[in-house]
């Protein structure tokens, strides 16, 4: 699984999908940049998500805020003094690590151990085994799930301690399970220590008294301090959302897995206003459809869970991760969290302005409640591109590598061939690219032979390629072949735009 991992790695630095930022200065750290392919498909996830979520709800406006923002939201939103990880470093290996994800870890492995006794006693009870009453009453079983509860809440509880995590406790945990660092196998570990997230810069000039602001580690902030500007001018009535696409930064300490975890990396996040009292049931709403987004891709049901948290943030009461099926494991790609009234109301006690509704029906006024809905749009890529990755057998014995990606996703719709490079076909292939590419992306190739195009086209995922020869001269028909069955029919230009239009329109 992580050999196909790094296949697709390289093939997407291969196609220009995703190359190491900077890379003629060998790279910088956890920054990405996206080629001519990749930047065609992260625009069309983009497209995909704005038109769901904008587009097909009549009470979901965008907007774009910018990215530097006054310095106080920061304090207000909770980002200045809790967006910290806490860290540890192994002293032998000098490698560092987020203390939480170790423990986590920790517990999963639990986790695991019961699964190998489950499989254990399947082997030797063979046909006789009844896995229900075997996990009800094997005290192996039991040991091992106490075990993983006990490091449960204790791991809640430093988590949640009065006044911020409890780092002693951490290191205690640590200690306690006999945690070894995975690269040098040894226990030899620091204390733990907390870091902020957020990127700082300064603005205006030192001289004048400049002032720190901070990148912003989340879009989420830009649309909460413009709840009452959109409210108002669009007259927007409870229940609203407002949904914005950007980048957001974070210092990450822990960056890995390629476009996972990056230092600047893109949401798309909406926030949904509704009245108190009602949350619980827009929670549950949105994690239907958002659910239901993500499965209309034809991925597979299975590919997808929901991880509800049970250790909440502070300003939350209920949240839950869409997770996909990576090759490293099922992974967070979206965030869904009731939010109360908490960004609003510390808003508002930080601007001191009155950041509220007036509800016309029942003449209250009242701070709304929120449920966010927040995609990384690169991990959306990563899980694209990872489903859709295949080295593919073919009958004839030859291997060819393709992107089955969904044909609204594709970064070229259609590829147009001339046979060969005389006769007028490249002039005619010309032609029916100038009438389509109003519609689509259409792409000119005629270096060659036919078979290697359409690997070619095979590897960036195009769907539909078409094929120009002397008959096309004479009664106007072309070859179409399909990406996926790679089966070729005869039809006619003038039907090209519909038969593509209607596979690749979102
Ligand atoms: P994680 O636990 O993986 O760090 P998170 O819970 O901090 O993620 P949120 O703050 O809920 O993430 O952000 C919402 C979404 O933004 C995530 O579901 C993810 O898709 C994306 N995201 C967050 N951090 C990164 C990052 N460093 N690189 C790429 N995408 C990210």
């Amino acid at each position: 699984q992580e050999d196909v991992f790094k296949k697709i790695v390289s093939h997407c630095k291969e196609y220009g999908f995703v190359f190491p930022s900077s890379e003629i200065y060998d790279g910088l750290g956890a920054v990405y940049d996206y080629g001519q392919n990749g930047v065609e498909l992260k625009n069309n996830i983009k497209q995909y998500w704005w038109q769901y979520m904008v587009l097909l709800h009549e009470n979901i406006v965008g907007i774009d805020s910018a990215i530097f923002m006054h310095p106080t939201i920061w304090k207000a939103s909770g980002h200045v003094d809790a967006f910290n990880d806490p860290l540890i470093d192994n002293k032998d290996s000098k490698k560092r690590y987020r203390a939480d994800v170790l423990i986590e870890d920790q517990i999963a492995k639990y986790e695991e151990k019961v699964e190998k006794e489950v499989e254990k006693a399947r082997k030797r009870f063979k046909e006789n085994f009844d896995e229900e009453q075997y996990r009800a009453t094997s005290p192996k079983v039991a040991e091992l799930l106490a075990k993983r509860d006990a490091l449960h809440e204790r791991y809640q509880t430093v988590m949640n301690a009065e006044g911020g995590i409890d780092l002693e406790g951490m290191k205690q945990i640590i200690i306690d399970e006999e945690i070894v660092c995975p690269i040098s196998g040894t226990r030899n570990w620091t204390d733990v220590r907390q870091f902020n997230l957020m990127f700082k810069t300064e603005m205006g000039a030192a001289a004048e008294g400049a002032s720190t602001i901070y990148l912003r580690p989340e879009t989420a902030q830009g649309i909460f301090v413009n709840y009452l500007n959109v409210q108002k001018t669009g007259r927007m009535k409870l229940p609203f959302g407002i949904a914005q696409i950007g980048k957001a930064f974070r210092n990450e300490i822990v960056a890995r897995q390629f476009v996972f975890r990056m230092r600047e990396f893109e949401q798309m996040e909406m926030q949904f206003f509704v009245k108190p009292g009602t949350e619980l049931d827009w929670f549950k709403e949105w994690k239907e459809r958002r659910m239901a987004w993500h499965q209309a891709l034809g991925f597979g049901a299975e590919n997808y869970r929901f991880h509800d948290h049970d250790k909440l943030a502070h300003y939350a009461n209920a949240a839950t991760d869409v997770e996909f099926h990576m090759p490293f494991g099922f992974k967070e790609v979206e965030g869904i969290h009731s939010r109360t009234n908490f960004d609003l109301s510390q808003h508002a006690k930080y601007s001191g302005k009155k950041i509220e509704y007036f509800d016309p029906e029942t003449n209250e006024r009242f701070t709304p409640y929120v449920i966010e809905t927040s995609i990384g749009v690169d991990r959306m890529f990563l899980s694209v591109m990872c489903h859709s990755y295949e080295e593919e057998k073919l009958d004839n014995g030859e291997t060819r590598t393709v992107l089955h990606l969904p044909a609204a996703l594709a970064p070229v719709k259609l590829a147009v061939f001339p046979l060969t490079k005389k006769d007028g076909l490249p002039e005619k292939a010309r032609e029916i690219i100038n009438d389509l590419k109003f519609h689509f992306n259409c792409q000119y190739e005629e270096k060659d032979q036919i078979g290697k195009r359409y690997r070619r086209q095979d590897a960036i995922g195009t769907p539909y390629c078409v094929t120009v020869d002397h008959q096309t001269l004479e009664d106007n028909t072309v070859t179409l072949r399909h990406r996926d069955s790679m089966e070729q029919e005869r039809v006619n230009i003038a039907d090209l735009r519909s038969i593509i239009e209607d596979k690749v329109n979102i």
